[in-house]
Parts: structure tokens; C-alpha cells; sequence
């Protein structure tokens, strides 16, 4: 297959921390430029990425020997985000086998890892993942907007379907691996019932999540919004109004019910036991690092 190449100079990038940083990463990494899932409201397609044709998958040329020489450089070991721009597990990842070959070398050098994903592809790779669990901090979010079949098919199209993730999730679950789900984006008026909230908690415990994070709304902006809303009119004839109407051009786009959904949402999870805070999601996983480990990681 021939592939159409980018080239990169550099492939880890720190990232800045705050109070509440994201499932506790240091570095992030993307392999790839662009994402096959088709996904109607994802943000990489936003003009400030310029990333043009999204839907198309871009390797990134000798990505494996730029990071390695990166991981050997960093005097700090810490948790790597991969693929948060773009699945980690896209169309060409079977073949290039890239995400594998980072999967790799985290565990060699000693880094641990972010891992979120919609696709179920990525248990090919359960053997490197329980060796950065073993060593280094490891933790893995299935990504889900609904967990219903139907709509999934219009709104994540190329994605695996919420059965096959929440299959993937368990049998990672089953084999000591902590994951979870990433609630995000829950989609106002299309995903946000109290039913389908109540919905993914049960199916998140019964799949083994130990946590589930959420996002009560969506982001919109510039091309990506249009891309949303040209996807709303051909699935969802109308909505496009209800989001104008409501949002006008604003950028962050809240449930209107969010706080109903997140009372609901919170006994749900506190019923079940599966963890919803930011910060006990991260203390779950960094309890599961040998001591000696997490001296050298979380300092
Ligand atoms: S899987 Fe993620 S990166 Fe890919 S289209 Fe969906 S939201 Fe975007």
C-alpha cells in the first residue's frame, strides 16, 4: 500500500501541568496526522490544528527512530499520552504497526502510558500493555459519546461499536489492566437523557471499568463546526437549528440538563463503585506502580 508520509522533527512534547492535569500525563505523542473514524464532532478537525482532509490517515516518517531518541534524552521518566489528535489504532496501524512499536519502547526506557481509543484493535497489543502496567503506570480509556449501537453508527461511523469497545474494555478488565471509559463528548439533545447516562454507568461496571470521566457537552468552533452541523442535517434533520438557537457561536457547548445529569450520573457511580473524580481516577492507577517506580515517575 502506498502511503502518504509527513515528516516530523520531533515526536514527545511536554506537556504543561495544573491542578487538575489530564489523567496525570507528562509527555504526548501522535504517530499520526489525521483520524479514519469519522467521528462527527471531533475537534482535531478545528482550523487552529490545520489539518487538512482529516479523514485521511498520515504516518509520520521514521516515527520510531525519533522516539526513541527522544525517550533516551529525557532525564525524566513519566506518563505518555499517545494519540490523543488522532486513534492510535486508525486503518493503517495494522500494517505500519507504529503504535505497537512506541508501545515497545515505552516499556523498554521505562515511560508508562495514556492510552484512549475507540477502536477494540488495540487487544493485539494486551502483552505490552500488562508490561508498562507492570513497571511503569499504565492506563487505558475507551472513549464513548452514547452507548447506544444506533446512534453510534451515525455519530462515530468508522468507530467500533459500543458493544465491541465495552467487550475490549472487558477483556482487558479480566486480565488486571486498569481501564475505563472517557464520557466525551456527551452530545446535548442526542445523547444527554438521564436513560442513556444511567445507561453507560451500568454497562461501564458490567464490562469492568474502574472509572468512568465525563464531558457534559460539546466543543464547537470554525470548520468543525460546520462539518458537525452539515453531519446533523443529514442524520438529524432540524437539530442544527435547536443548537443554534441555544449556542449561537459559543465555543463550549454545555448540556442544558447537566446539572440533573451529573447528580444522576454521580449516585450512579458511587452505586457501583466505579471512580469519577479526575484525581481518584489517577490515584487508582498510580497505586498499581511498584513503589520504587513511582518515586522515579510521579516526583
Ligand atoms: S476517534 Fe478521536 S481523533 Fe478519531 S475522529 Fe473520533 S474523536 Fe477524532
Amino acid at each position: 500500500m502506498e502511503y502518504d508520509w509527513i515528516t516530523a522533527k520531533s515526536i514527545l512534547s511536554p506537556r504543561q501541568k495544573n491542578g487538575q492535569y489530564w489523567f496525570g500525563i507528562d509527555y504526548t505523542v501522535n504517530l499520526y496526522r489525521g483520524c479514519n473514524h469519522g467521528c462527527i464532532y471531533c475537534d482535531s478537525r478545528s482550523q487552529c490544528y490545520g489539518i487538512d482532509d482529516f479523514s485521511k490517515v498520515r504516518p509520520k516518517k521514521e516515527a520510531l527512530v525519533l522516539l526513541e531518541r527522544e525517550l533516551k534524552s529525557k532525564k525524566q521518566k513519566g506518563v505518555i499520552s499517545l494519540g490523543a489528535m488522532s486513534d492510535s489504532y486508525n486503518a493503517l496501524e495494522k500494517e505500519l504497526q507504529l503504535t505497537r512499536g512506541a508501545l515497545a519502547l515505552f516499556a523498554q526506557y521505562g515511560f508508562g502510558l495514556s492510552l484512549e481509543t475507540k477502536s477494540d484493535f488495540l487487544l493485539r497489543d494486551s502483552d505490552l500493555f500488562q508490561q508498562i502496567a507492570q513497571n511503569n503506570g499504565l492506563i487505558i480509556k475507551f472513549s464513548f459519546s452514547t452507548p447506544s449501537q444506533e446512534k453510534a453508527k451515525k455519530i462515530e461511523p468508522q468507530a467500533a461499536s459500543p458493544a465491541a469497545r465495552f467487550h475490549a474494555l472487558r477483556q482487558l478488565s479480566e486480565k488486571g489492566i486498569y481501564c475505563g471509559v472517557l464520557y466525551c463528548p456527551i452530545l446535548p439533545f442526542l445523547t444527554d437523557s438521564v436513560a442513556e447516562v444511567q445507561q453507560m454507568v451500568a454497562y461501564a461496571k458490567e464490562a469492568g471499568a474502574k472509572f468512568i470521566y465525563p464531558y457534559w457537552g460539546i466543543t464547537l468552533r470554525d470548520r468543525q463546526r460546520d462539518f458537525f452541523y452539515a453531519q446533523l442535517d443529514h442524520h438529524y434533520p432540524g437539530l442544527r437549528t435547536r443548537y443554534a438557537q441555544t449556542y449561537g457561536s459559543a465555543y463550549a457547548c454545555g448540556c442544558p440538563q447537566v446539572n440533573n445529569l451529573q447528580q444522576v450520573f454521580q449516585q450512579a457511580c458511587q452505586k457501583n463503585g466505579l471512580f469519577y473524580r479526575m484525581a481518584d481516577i489517577i490515584n487508582g492507577y498510580r497505586q498499581k506502580i511498584p513503589a520504587v517506580e513511582q518515586i522515579s515517575l510521579f516526583k
